[in-house]
């Protein structure tokens, strides 16, 4: 007889969620969710970042017999999922590319032998003859596909081998698969559902809000003096501050660096092995800031990145969402800033249309672009317009977003656009932004003298304007669709259609007086996005804590948050449990936990 365990945990969700993993309750759809999986249905699941995915199967996995198989892409993700669920007591392990051949079969064996609660599985591996024999001969308890937006050829992370997944339903229908995504719009979600044979399976479609997330975009005036604005008021907390370009990412570091911050570079042209101490480092350490290229980030499931910073343009909305989501995993308050200027949209532009391909893609990937630019230069709620991109409406503004915090004054702006694209007609529509605005303010550089731009009427008509002013200007007018950033060329402008009833003075042009850039902290008396604990002798029990956390994280090589959250942390402060009872009834304390660091923390609460 193989030493088949019975369960002895549990059965009912609800109290599998509470015993093991510490939490009270299911949060949004979790608990339809993981009643749909537990009573054999197939589900999609469209969640954001931070939404709490991973219950939803794990907790099926726990309450139905056999071994849950979880899909997924990303190395990274699985280790650090599996160190956080042998932190809860669970049997967890991974099969990876990362495994040696003696591990790996180690694991396979524990899989026969019927003693692994979750198996975290690459798609490659998965698909492999003797993996498929293996799980012929096994008991299952659910296939979960995450990041299931892989199987979209469109998406940015396209994998191959997930369109070979629909395989699993024909192998094994019997068993429910349960497919996730943070990945919301409405053509990569019904890719999903094709590719992956869910057509009789439910859609549990969440709100893709985060409200935790304070959002602040600003145009690039002085983006060092910004940034380290901005940093002020995150000192000592995790973030990732993202970057267009590899020597940026390298010259932002340094600069941090020379400042006395922890910062870190992360890019591709890293090689291998300082790619992953970085990235150990930030996920081991607290307050590490993270410089990165997009090459970081996936994959990173860290709870307390407090923040994020795009110091150039992302490439679209969803993957500005994207970005922004991995800041406040845990729901704890969290910033995302974005700078950006128009030569930014400029070198987006050029991007796509270098590339070689199809037509029809480029103009998808033209309208993503307008997209982004139509939030960045909006003068409404930022959230609201990030959800309505998702099809998703909020129906009041957020409150928790610069245009909500510092509301932005709007004047007519028809004569100072008219002047603007006069001249851009007039220079012939061949110049950049520059040259543009120095043609308005009159000017004479080499440039104007050599093509007689002086003797233009539009020279000099917009001195009553400053550079920057003019700057705010052209972004606008571009966000708007008046001016188009032309391709080749180097960012020059050019008239669209849509200008002539501005010129003819038939349609009225609002535009945002431009708010003068100073350091977030002056803004306005709005709370601050921090998250905060009572008294002095709160901060210091926590800090305390937060120093015990790191000591028993470092002794096992694990990062902190597999101990505790901060969330959990602060509850603890708030609390001051006086017995192992009252602290196991703090959200985010489990049995296993309680046992093995309950003693150590009630030690250092009563000390003090
Ligand atoms: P996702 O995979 O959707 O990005 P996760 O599964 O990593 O999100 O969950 C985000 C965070 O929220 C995790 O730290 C998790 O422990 C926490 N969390 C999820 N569900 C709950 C719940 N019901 N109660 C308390 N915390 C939860
Ligand atoms: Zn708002």
């Amino acid at each position: 007889m193989p030493a088949v365990q019975p369960l002895e945990s549990p059965t009912d969700p609800k109290d599998v969620l509470r015993h093991v993993f510490g939490y009270d309750s299911f949060r949004g759809r979790q608990a339809e969710i993981v009643d749909h999986v537990v009573s054999g249905g197939d589900a999609l699941v469209l969640m954001p970042t931070g939404g709490g995915k991973s219950l939803c199967y794990q907790v099926p996995s726990l309450v139905r017999a056999g071994t849950g198989i979880i899909v997924s892409p990303l190395i990274a993700l699985m280790h650090d999922q599996v160190q956080a669920l042998r932190q809860l007591g669970v049997k967890a392990a991974a099969l990876n590319s990362a495994l040696g051949p003696g591990e790996a079969r180690q694991v396979e064996r524990a899989f026969a032998m019927g003693e692994l609660d979750l198996l975290y599985v690459a798609p490659e591996r998965l698909l492999t003859d003797s993996f498929l024999t293996l799980m012929q001969g096994a008991r299952i308890a659910l296939f979960a596909i995450d990041e299931a937006h892989c199987v979209s050829q469109w998406g940015h992370d396209f994998r191959p081998e997930y369109r070979q997944l629909t395989l699993l339903h024909e192998r094994f229908p019997s068993v429910p698969r349960i497919a996730l995504t943070a990945t919301a719009d409405g053509p990569t979600r019904r890719e999903i559902v094709e590719r992956l044979g869910l057509e009789n399976g439910r859609v549990f479609l969440s709100s893709f809000d985060r409200p935790n997330i304070r959002y602040r975009i600003a145009p690039k005036a002085n983006p060092k003096a910004q940034l380290r604005a901005f940093l002020e008021e995150h000192e000592d907390e995790a973030g990732i501050i993202y970057c267009m370009s590899r020597a940026k990412v390298e010259q932002t570091a340094q600069a941090l660096v020379d400042e006395g911050r922890l910062a870190l570079p992360y890019h591709a042209g890293l090689d291998a092995e300082t790619r992953a101490r970085h990235q150990d480092r930030f996920l081991k350490e607290e307050g590490v800031v993270m410089v990165a290229t997009i090459a970081f980030g996936m994959g990173i499931d860290k709870p307390d990145v407090r923040f994020v910073v795009h110091l150039d343009l992302p490439k679209s909305i969803e993957a500005y969402y994207q970005e922004t989501g991995r800041a406040g995993r845990d729901g704890l308050p969290s910033e995302a800033m974005l700078l950006y200027g128009v030569e930014d949209v400029a070198k987006l532009i050029q991007f796509v249309e270098a590339s070689d391909a199809p037509d029809a893609r480029k103009r998808v990937e033209r309208q993503k672009l307008d997209a982004l630019l139509g939030l960045c230069e909006t003068a409404s709620c930022r959230r609201q317009v990030l959800l309505s991109y998702f099809e998703e409406t909020l129906p009041e503004p957020c409150g928790n977003c610069d245009t909500c915090l510092e509301p932005v004054k709007t004047f007519d702006g028809t004569q100072v656009v008219q002047k603007l694209l006069s001249c851009v007609y007039r220079t012939e529509q061949r110049f950049g932004a520059g040259h543009v605005i120095d043609v308005l303010l009159g000017v004479s550089t080499e440039r104007v003298s050599k093509l007689s731009h002086d003797q233009l009427s539009t020279f000099g008509i917009g001195t009553d304007l400053s550079r920057d002013e003019w700057r705010a200007v052209v972004r606008q007018v571009v966000a708007l669709g008046l001016l188009k950033v032309d391709v080749e060329g180097h960012g020059g402008l050019s008239l669209s259609d849509e200008c002539r009833p501005v010129l003819r003075g038939e349609r009225a042009v609002q535009l945002k007086v431009e708010k003068r850039v100073r350091p977030a902290r002056a803004s306005g008396g709005a709370r601050s996005a921090k998250p905060v604990l009572g008294s002095p002798d709160d901060e210091q029990l926590y800090q305390k804590l937060r120093a015990l956390r790191l000591e028993l994280a470092r002794a096992q090589s694990v990062p902190p948050y597999v101990i505790f959250h901060d969330a959990t942390l602060m509850e603890i402060v708030r609390v001051r449990p006086r017995s192992l009872a009252a602290l196991g009834d703090v959200s985010g304390v489990g049995e296993a936990k309680l046992e093995r660091y309950g003693p150590v923390f009630l030690e250092a609460v009563r000390a003090g």
